[in-house]
């Protein structure tokens, strides 16, 4: 999977690097002026991530959040044009 960019008289491959784990986070977006902030550690596990937003939520009553997913990409010459 990858997408193909075009740049100046060759194509590059943009995908994702399978050699590595994506991570997650979660950040707590609860609150009306001000957000509560709190966040997660960084897991390769979303379901670690997840725990801790069940636990956050026990411990304050805060039930909005942001989840970040990241990934690793690699980029690969291609043809020539
Ligand atoms: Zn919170």
């Amino acid at each position: 999977m990858g997408a193909t960019e075009r740049l100046r008289f060759r194509n590059y491959v943009v995908a994702q690097d399978l050699m590595v784990n994506r991570e997650f986070r979660a950040r707590c977006v609860s609150g009306s002026e001000t957000e509560c902030g709190a966040e997660s550690a960084l897991s390769e596990d979303i379901k670690v991530v997840d725990q801790w937003i069940v636990q956050h939520f026990h411990d304050t009553g805060h039930d909005a959040f942001r989840r970040e997913i990241a990934d690793y990409a690699v980029v690969r010459a291609g043809e020539w044009l």
